[in-house]
């Protein structure tokens, strides 16, 4: 595959290149550009170049090739989930359903055109009208991870588009391949050319590039905590925008008085979706004790049901990890875990068969009677492993949802509207789901976390204020002297 430059697909300025791996195979299956600083000075000239046409079209105008965009998507559905099942090893029901959500955005963020309303403030002195205009922010750097490629580089590129800002796309290396679909749909609908570009290659060299460039207006971050704060770091002195959507320690809250099998299917699902690779993934099972060892049981028993292997078959639940290293860290969890004293409930290590010893399988794993001071339940280890927690109550159980440094999604289950007020009120994340997994935020409501999940939400009409900037405009139609002028005489 190439890079995609001022409306070019073109390979990186030095012909070097990296393969891409099949994490259900472990083979490669094509070579990607390994982009490096002159190619991104070349995508930033591009978009530079066409700030000022793009943002010159109306936004009705700009939202058509957004909009049509989406369609397309919805047409390719399932060539475009096949090549997200090849390059990142989901389920291709889940695959599926991610590429849908990318269709979608799109088509959500095209009608955003119609609806990018301001104020009119009513002046305070006569014979003056106040109103504020919004203004693309400019050229946006929108910098994803693999997980869920599609549907978060579309939230991204969507909105961006839309409000009359240009994009340097930098997706992650472990999804290139997908990520260039987004930008091929783009290039089928006839996008003018320099108005979205993509560099791909390393984040130290890529992003790094991406983000110490001056003329970039504007962040658009999705990864880990670290990688945000590093990127924060840059960004501050420059005052430039940024909206980051980072890591979770996701906890589901379950009461006594809750359906247990509904529960346990929900948090089934919130768990080992994308083999638990989600930041909204449900980490921490936090059950009130007299429910724990009868949900427990249940949770464990539809684990070891989980069917586990590649994507491409439609029977599949589960999927492997992204790569070998997130093999192995996702192992080194489970160790951790078993030397911490949790008891491993259902799975509990890798595959042993000829099929899945290739590639990056890790068994779905329940950890129970674990404790929240365990390090399974403080990291955020984006693979098959979650624990359930036993806690003394809602009170507690709330308090434990909140001991951790992150702050992006938790959920409750319960029948007591007195415990759906009090995780409301009480949970401190940006998301909170009653009776649903920590999973499935929707395109038309914000999604972003507090803590060390980040700051600024995406979707929802929050994308608005973030991708344009406001200014005010003062008209005073008296033309004539205010009574505070300097009292000089006239003429
Ligand atoms: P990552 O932070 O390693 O990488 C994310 C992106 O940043 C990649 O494109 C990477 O190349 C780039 N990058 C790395 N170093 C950089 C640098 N110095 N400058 C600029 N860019 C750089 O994250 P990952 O491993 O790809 O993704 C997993 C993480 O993403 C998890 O922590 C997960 O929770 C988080 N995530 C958050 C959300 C959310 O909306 N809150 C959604 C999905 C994933």
């Amino acid at each position: 595959m190439k890079m995609y430059i001022d409306g070019q697909w073109v390979g990186s300025s030095s012909g070097r290149e990296f393969a891409a791996v099949n994490p259900a195979t472990g083979e490669e299956f094509e070579t990607v550009p390994m982009g490096g600083e002159e190619d991104v000075k070349a995508a930033v000239d591009a978009a530079d170049a066409a700030r000022k046409s793009w943002r010159d079209l109306p936004a009705s105008q700009r939202a058509d090739y957004v909009l049509r965009a989406g369609l397309l998507i919805r047409e390719q559905l399932d060539a475009i989930a096949k090549v997200d099942v090849q390059n990142v090893g989901k389920p291709i029901r889940e695959a599926r359903r991610e590429v849908g959500a990318a269709a979608t955005a799109a088509i959500y963020f095209s009608g955003m055109a119609r609806r990018m309303y301001s104020n009119v403030v009513d002046s305070e002195q006569p014979k003056k009208f106040t109103m504020v205009v919004r203004r693309p922010v400019g050229l946006v750097g929108v910098i994803t991870p693999w997980n869920d490629p599609a549907s978060l580089g579309m939230w991204g590129l969507a909105p961006a588009l839309v409000t009359g800002n240009t994009v340097v796309f930098k997706p992650s290396s472990n999804s290139a391949v997908i990520s260039a679909e987004l930008v091929k749909v783009f290039e089928k609908v006839g996008l003018p050319k320099g108005v979205l570009n993509m560099v791909t290659g390393g984040g130290g060299e890529v992003g790094e590039a991406l983000i110490r460039n001056r003329r970039v207006d504007m962040t658009v971050f999705t990864g880990e905590s670290a990688t945000g704060r590093h990127i924060a770091e840059v960004n501050a002195p420059l005052f430039r925008r940024q909206v980051m959507e980072l890591g979770g320690k996701n906890a589901l809250i379950v009461a006594k008085d809750a359906e247990l099998e509904v529960a346990a299917r929900a948090a089934l699902y919130a768990a080992f979706s994308s083999a638990g690779q989600k930041c909204t993934a449900a980490s921490r099972i936090i059950v009130e004790e007299e429910v724990a060892d009868k949900f427990s049981r249940i949770f464990a028993d539809l684990a070891s049901k989980l069917v586990v292997g590649s994507g491409m078959r439609e029977d599949v639940d589960v999927g492997p990890v992204i790569s070998w290293s997130q093999k192995e860290k996702a192992l080194n969890y489970i160790e951790a875990g078993e030397r911490e004293g949790a008891v491993v409930l259902a799975g509990g290590g890798a595959y042993e068969d000829e099929e899945r010893s290739k590639g990056f399988f890790v068994k779905p794993t329940v950890f129970g009677s674990a404790h929240n001071d365990m390090k399974i339940a403080r990291d955020e280890i984006f693979g098959p492993v979650t624990a359930i927690i036993p806690v003394d109550g809602i009170d507690e159980a709330i308090e434990v949802a909140n001991d951790t440094r992150y702050g992006l999604s938790s959920a409750i289950y319960t029948k007591d509207i007195k415990n759906v007020f009090k995780a409301i009120d009480g949970i401190d994340a940006g998301l909170t789901f009653v009776n649903q997994g920590t999973v499935g935020p929707e395109v038309g409501a914000p999604f972003g976390g507090v803590k060390d999940s980040g700051f600024g939400m995406e979707l929802g009409e929050e994308a608005l204020e973030h991708f344009t900037k406001k200014k005010t405009v003062f008209i005073d139609y008296s033309y004539g002297d205010r009574p505070w002028y300097f009292g000089l005489p006239k003429g």
